[in-house]
């Protein structure tokens, strides 16, 4: 099969040529991945510099944006959905019958643009956002949530290295709402746990104490047991996955809701919330850092016993 001959979504056989754009904290240990693979791997990063370094340690190849026209997957990373409009606008033509991949935490309402404007050049268009954090990314394990044609995703589900899991959930669009209601839950439950234990640490309890047996009892989350003991108590904050697109992520979510007419009011506090500590602690901050706020306004610092 040659690229004139292609159907959107329809790979060729043989080796393929993967361009990964976006080598930031989660783009950069996800393209590793790739690059450990027997296809040919184009890499494109704003900041050149970074994806000079890539190559030089991966064999991967630096892109300029033109290369892009030979790629048959291509895979996004950026920060939202409007930096993806951004690179979309300044692309050259692509292969007809290519793949493009956005595992950007992006807004379904764009998606369902870019799905179109692509769509229109022979390209088919995933919302793919991931989850898993830096380390799923690093492992290889991250959970992959699709949104847009079952049939193109099939075809390059074994391509996606980076995955542990990936599940088609629905049209154009879908991928990134669920996405955002995830992230939406992280933030209840890392601003819910957060709560408890600047009240526990205001009543004389020793907080790692609490935390461990919160974490053996039915209060227990994702955040209670791998964010706050190791991240929060510590004091370390590693900035892994920044407060800033918590943030953006639970503004979409509550685009969602309201795009539905949905009722989920405790969506919208704690959104509100993440949105304020982001502007108060900093974007740049680690997610976990949101606590801080929570520590200022209950005049408590939790800090870890052991
Ligand atoms: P980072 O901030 O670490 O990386 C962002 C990447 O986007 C960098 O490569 C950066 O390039 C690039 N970029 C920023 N602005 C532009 C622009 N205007 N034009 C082109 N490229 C740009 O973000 P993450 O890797 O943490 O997050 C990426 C996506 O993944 C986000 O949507 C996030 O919500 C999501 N996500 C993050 C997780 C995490 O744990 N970090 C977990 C799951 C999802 P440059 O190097 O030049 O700055």
């Amino acid at each position: 099969m040659t690229s004139s001959d292609s159907s959107p979504g329809t790979l060729p056989p043989g080796t393929l040529t993967f361009a990964f754009l976006g080598l930031g904290a989660m783009g950069d240990p996800m393209a590793r991945h790739l690059a450990a693979g027997e296809h040919e791997l184009l890499v494109w990063n704003r900041t050149a510099s970074k994806a000079e370094a890539f190559a030089a340690e991966t064999g991967a190849q630096v892109a300029q944006l033109a290369d892009l026209t030979r790629a048959d997957l291509l895979i996004s990373c950026l920060p939202t959905s409007a930096e993806v409009d951004e690179l979309l606008s300044s692309l050259p033509n692509l292969k007809p019958g290519a793949v493009w991949l956005d595992c950007t935490s992006g807004h379904p309402d764009a998606a369902r643009r870019q799905a179109e404007m692509l769509s229109l050049r022979g390209v088919t268009f995933l919302d793919a956002p991931v989850s898993g954090g830096v380390a799923g990314a690093e492992s290889g394990q991250l959970t992959v949530m699709v949104g847009g044609d079952a049939d193109t995703l099939e075809r390059i589900k074994p391509l996606l290295t980076f995955a542990g899991q990936i599940t088609y959930v629905g049209p154009t669009g879908a991928g990134f709402a669920v996405k955002a209601i995830n992230n939406a839950l992280l933030a209840v439950n890392l601003w819910a746990a957060g709560e408890g234990l600047c009240v526990l640490a205001g009543a004389g309890v020793d907080v790692s104490a609490a935390l461990s047996v919160i974490n053996a009892s039915s209060g227990r989350s994702n955040a209670s047991q791998n964010l706050i003991g190791q991240r929060v108590l510590t004091r370390e904050f590693p900035a892994t996955f920044k407060l800033g697109l918590l943030a953006k992520d639970a503004d979409i979510a509550l685009d969602v809701v309201r795009q539905v007419k949905g009722s989920a009011p405790l969506l919208a506090q704690v959104g509100g919330l993440i949105r304020g500590a982001s502007r108060i602690i900093g974007e740049g901050e680690d997610h976990t850092a949101a606590l801080r706020l929570i520590e200022q306004m209950n005049g408590q610092v939790l800090r870890g016993s052991g």
